[in-house]
């Protein structure tokens, strides 16, 4: 199996006394996952998320994206791997209140050296994926929250990233909208996109294939780590 991300001890510390946000994260993600992160507030998932999007790099331990350690890396070159690498989603959508779905989508092959006629033939391509075929002229405020969500995964997802990151992508939305990000989603994923959503809803997780529960700077379980669990506890045993 190919890793698309790897923390190995992965620690963050903030400010000075030190506070420990992280503090010793070890997390392997296959190409083809579909994992949950999740963890109440206050529990290092904002952290976690910057580190694993290249936003932030870690005060000690090591993160790989795609076989790349983020640590050896430029600033260049780290922004380089961010843009081909990770597709962003955010609670907020992030679109650009003037441009249509397809502008909006298309500014994610900005700087590819990508032409606008084939920036815009990919952008209907990915919103046709998205279910949005026919909303391609639209501006964002002439769509429900979750067609916005759902244009904001296809800018996501244009540039086909090894790994699609989502913070929080269903906060914003009712419950029914929420269904159907999480149903796309799940779509894409089948169709072989990675992906790593971050939230504090247990509820979604629960119905996302692997979960990483995290707590004060730590992992506490992974189901696909039954053992973990007893290891955690044998540690603070001994
Ligand atoms: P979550 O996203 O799960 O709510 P965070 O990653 O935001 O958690 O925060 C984890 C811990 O680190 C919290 O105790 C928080 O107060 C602290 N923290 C986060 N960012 C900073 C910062 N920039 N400076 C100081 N402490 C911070």
């Amino acid at each position: 199996m190919t890793s698309v991300l790897e923390l190995h001890d992965v620690t963050r510390s903030y400010g000075s006394p030190p506070t420990q946000a992280l503090r010793g994260i070890d997390l392997r993600v296959d190409e083809g996952e579909f994992v949950a992160i999740v963890g109440p507030s206050g529990s290092g998932k904002s952290t976690l998320l910057n580190l694993i999007g290249t936003l932030d790099r870690p005060s000690a331990g090591e993160v790989l994206i795609a076989g790349e350690r983020v640590h050896d890396l430029s600033d260049a070159r780290l922004s380089a791997v961010r843009a081909h690498m990770i597709g962003f989603v955010f609670q907020q959508f992030h679109l650009s209140d003037g441009q249509t779905t397809v502008d909006n989508v298309g500014s994610g092959l900005l700087y590819t050296g990508i032409n606008r006629a084939l920036r815009r033939q990919r952008a209907r391509e990915a919103l046709t994926s998205v279910g949005l075929g026919h909303r391609l002229d639209h501006k964002p405020r002439q769509l429900s929250g979750g067609e916005r969500q759902r244009v904001a995964i296809a800018r996501a997802i244009v540039r086909r990233p090894a790994l699609l990151l989502a913070d929080e992508p269903t906060g914003s939305l009712d419950s029914v909208s929420g269904e159907t990000v999480v149903q796309l989603l799940r779509e894409l994923n089948d169709a072989g996109t990675t992906i790593v959503l971050i939230t504090h809803d247990r509820e979604l997780a629960e119905r996302l294939p692997r979960r990483v529960a995290i707590r004060d700077g730590l992992i506490v379980s992974d189901s696909a780590d039954p053992a973990l669990a007893d290891r955690l506890t044998a540690g603070a045993v001994a």
